[in-house]
């Protein structure tokens, strides 16, 4: 969905439109725990912007030997409880006031799921699909040099994001060894064989399975007995469909940029797997099932509907017509605040995006105290500790909610903003 141009810096919109731009959206939920928590005035305009915003200008020779000059961001919106913690997207909408989004929404996250990190995104604007694996690394490299004043071990610590990956990962730390000697805590969700955490790739996946089999037992259902629809299928949603359906769960509806196939019997994904690696371009062509648009994938018929793509695809041309009661927001962003005012009207339960999400970032918190350590922990004892921290913040957020009566995204702001605000006050910014 088309927004606005970047606003100004910390402009609140008390009246939620469609077309508000993504910072103007996070901001807005920000503001209003703000109010529900009755932060003081300075503390609301330190937490409403960003600390530190660097653009860059990355030149890169492409492999037609021409010059391409791509836009990249990092930009630390607050570390009151920790050194910045974000991923990198490589996208052509991750702009300025994108990136200023995911960055506030990775304070929010990371406070809620308490991990002793602030909040960070980095972005470049670019178009993987249509880039080489030398380009892509390139870019990254070059990327990696312009923002390695501002990154560290214990300053800020990048991790993957939409468009980027382990193979990502190694390069930048491999880049940022160049100067700085081997340095494995630089970032993470690195290959395993790199000082990576066993069980990262899929963290965010199952962190989303977690939450979700936990907040519908919670209000009575039973996760194993639900149909679930899922939109996205990069690493989010590939292991969000997977771990779902290992846990008994009929994933009826999958899709990718090319559009989505549905099949109310449950989809095969083993199969869907082996049409990918036989060369099918999209989910959507595949034999299994009957094609539908990623649009109509939001409205089917089921117990369960899995955002797992990008931002705004729930708004308010088609809130109304969301027929699953739960709504599981995987990826960052995905329903805007017009959409969160008519589901939470219509009585669905929305789990928001900065507590079943934050399974990626705990991983990577896990990976981060193994590279200082230099301890490599099992594949069990990683998945253990990520079901008890999800668990606990799904119960956190579900009795406030309860108990304030408010939904779950508004209970869930209300805790990691006053964490965070209660954190930069003992630290005595305000
Ligand atoms: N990019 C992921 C997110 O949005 C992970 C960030 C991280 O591991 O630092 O939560």
């Amino acid at each position: 969905m088309a927004h606005r141009a970047a606003p100004d810096v910390g402009v609140r919109v008390t009246e939620p439109t469609d077309d508000m731009s993504p910072f103007e959206a996070a901001s807005y939920f920000f503001h209003n725990a703000a109010d529900r928590v009755q932060l003081r005035d300075e503390v609301r305009e330190v937490l409403a912007t960003c600390y530190r915003e660097l653009a860059v200008q990355i030149p890169v020779r492409m492999d037609d030997g021409r010059m391409a000059v791509f836009r990249g961001y990092r930009i630390q919106h607050n570390g009151a409880r920790g050194p910045y913690k974000g991923g990198i997207r490589f996208h052509e909408s991750a702009d300025l006031d994108e990136v200023r989004a995911l960055a506030a929404l990775m304070t929010w996250k990371n406070a809620l799921i308490d991990v002793p990190f602030g909040g960070a995104k980095g972005g470049v604007q670019c178009e993987p699909g249509l880039m080489s694996e030398s380009e892509m690394e390139r870019l990254t490299r070059r990327f990696t040099s312009m923002i390695s004043y501002v990154i560290g071990v214990n300053r800020d610590i990048p991790a993957p994001d939409m468009g980027t990956n382990a193979q990502t990962m190694a390069w930048m730390m491999d880049e940022y060894g160049r100067k700085n000697g081997y340095t494995p805590g630089i970032v993470t969700g690195k290959p395993v064989e790199l000082g990576g955490s066993p069980g990262r790739e899929e963290a965010t996946g199952r962190g989303v399975v977690i939450c979700a089999v936990h907040a519908a037992k919670k209000s009575g259902k039973d996760f194993s007995q639900m149909s679930v629809a899922i939109q996205g299928f990069g690493n989010v949603g590939f292991w969000t469909a997977h771990i779902a359906a290992e846990m008994g769960a009929k994933v009826v509806a999958i899709s990718d940029v090319g559009g989505g196939t549905h099949n109310p019997d449950g989809i095969d994904l083993g199969a869907v797997r082996k049409h990918l690696q036989d060369g099918g371009l999209s989910v959507a062509s595949f034999p299994g099932g009957e094609e539908i648009s990623n649009q109509a994938l939001l409205e089917l018929e089921c117990d369960m509907l899995i955002p797992a793509a990008i931002q705004g695809v729930i708004n308010g041309a088609n809130a109304d017509r969301i027929r699953a009661d739960i709504i599981v927001e995987a990826a960052n962003g995905p329903t805007t605040p017009v959409a969160d005012n008519i589901l939470h009207q219509k009585g669905k339960m929305v789990v928001p995006d900065i507590l079943c999400n934050s399974g990626g970032v705990t991983v990577s918190y896990f990976e981060w105290v193994q590279n200082i350590q230099q301890f490599r922990w099992e594949l069990s004892r990683v998945n253990d500790e990520l079901t008890k921290k999800m668990v606990f913040a799904t119960d956190a957020v579900m009795e406030l909610a309860a108990d304030k009566n408010l939904s779950l995204r508004d209970a869930a702001f209300n805790i990691a903003v006053e964490r965070v605000a209660f954190a930069a006050h003992l630290r005595g910014y305000i």
